[in-house]
């Protein structure tokens, strides 16, 4: 399953491909502006043309082709019978004390997932959904402990985006985008990449591949589509060694440390650029300082940088939140050996949208109350450094 996509998405060359509704309709979300012009071509009509869509819908906001008025009267008659703008539609939208926002997407026969908009100092990040479940099962992610159901198309995947710019504040832009939602971005690498491509066109949302980051479990064979992308790449380490790794994330036993390293040292030869490292710290599992010493090993000739993330709780995971004290030691021990590290600020937990709290699954409270945890409190002061700080 890991191998599917290998062959054929080694090189991403702009590809005609698309997605048709029920009613015979190509959405125009799924299409790259490449796709659009192949499309057009196909039916007889200038490409240039692609060029002024992409900028009507994506620059101006105009999906009503009546309105779109350099085309030809004959042209916007024609549009709306071979071409859909839908969007998934935003089933709730929820508003944490901290400025984070979350919004759960409608997919289609029962199915949904969840985006979250970060706010912090300099940047707007939004944390897209690849996938509704995942099949990694990493033991302490909520996600994982749903069976993946359906890769997302990529119409879905710019769906998310394109819903949550149109509910922006003003002068609000999204500046950076993660996908460290629900799924496993290079388990469907097709839709996520092509998604990008549609992201960051300049007659698109022009958003800088610089700010794109992919975040994966280690799908080794697929990340190299990460480095030809030129987009950044995030790997969830979570282990300090395969004894450990093995145990909290499956995937290890497919593609090991060593192997996954080898193609993190690939990545960073190829693009020049560092890693993100994600290290989940789990009460007496991954946060012995014995644990940040190995860690410091074991990617000491990988350039990057370790983004820890003190587990967020939830029911029957079986896992423990360290203590504050503890998370502190471990974050000391890292830089004390030197490693550019960097402690997560948990935000949206009053929501249910920080980190490995993402599900589909409704038999929970929409919200919970914060104000008086101890953890939300005493993290506002020791995390500084602002969440997704890739
Ligand atoms: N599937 C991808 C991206 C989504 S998960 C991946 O695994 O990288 C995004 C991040 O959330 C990962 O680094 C993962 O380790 C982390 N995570 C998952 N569950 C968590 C939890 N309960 N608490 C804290 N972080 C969690
Ligand atoms: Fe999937 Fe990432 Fe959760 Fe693992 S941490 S189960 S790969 S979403």
């Amino acid at each position: 399953m890991f191998n599917a996509y290998e062959s054929d998405l080694s090189t991403l060359e702009p590809q005609f491909t698309q997605t048709t509704t029920p009613t015979g309709k190509v959405n125009f979300y799924s299409m790259t502006l490449e796709d659009l012009k192949g499309f057009l071509k196909g039916r007889g009509k200038e490409q240039f043309r692609a060029q002024q869509i992409f900028k009507w819908v994506y620059d101006e906001r105009v999906t009503d082709v009546e309105s779109m008025s350099n085309l030809s009267k004959a042209f916007r008659a024609e549009l709306p019978e071979i071409m859909s703008f839908d969007l998934p539609p935003v089933l709730k939208h929820l508003k944490s004390v901290d400025g984070t926002q979350k919004f759960l997407f409608d997919m289609k026969e029962g199915n949904s997932v969840e985006a979250v908009l970060i706010p912090s100092e300099d940047r707007l990040t939004l944390c897209l959904s690849s996938e509704v479940g995942c099949n990694m099962a990493c033991k302490f992610c909520f996600t994982g402990k749903q069976k993946l159901k359906r890769r997302l198309t990529t119409e879905e995947i710019v769906g998310q985006f394109m819903q949550v710019h149109d509910r922006l504040g003003e002068g609000q832009r999204i500046s950076n985008i993660v996908f460290m939602g629900m799924g496993e971005p290079l388990d469907n690498p097709e839709a996520v990449f092509k998604s990008i491509e549609v992201l960051q066109n300049p007659f698109g949302m022009m958003l800088s591949r610089r700010k794109i980051t992919v975040s994966t479990s280690g799908l080794v064979p697929q990340i190299k589509l990460v480095a030809n992308a030129r987009v950044r790449l995030a790997v969830s380490l979570n282990g300090s060694n395969d004894d450990i790794r093995s145990k909290v994330m499956p995937i290890n036993k497919k593609y090991p440390l060593k192997e996954l390293l080898e193609a993190c040292k690939e990545f960073c030869d190829q693009t020049k650029d560092k890693i993100t490292f994600e290290y989940v710290l789990l009460k007496g599992v991954t946060d012995q300082l014995e644990h940040a010493r190995e860690v410091v090993r074991l990617l000491k000739h990988v350039p990057s940088k370790i983004n820890i993330i003190p587990f967020n709780e939830h029911p029957g995971s079986g896992f423990e939140r360290p203590s504050d004290e503890q998370i502190e030691k471990f974050h000391t021990e890292l830089i004390r050996l030197g490693a550019h590290v960097l402690l997560r600020r948990t935000m949206g937990r009053d929501i249910f949208a920080a980190c490995g709290q993402l599900t589909t699954v409704t038999d929970r409270p929409e919200t919970m109350d914060i104000s008086n945890s101890k953890i939300g409190s005493t993290n506002e002061r020791h995390f500084s450094s602002g969440q997704l700080s890739l």
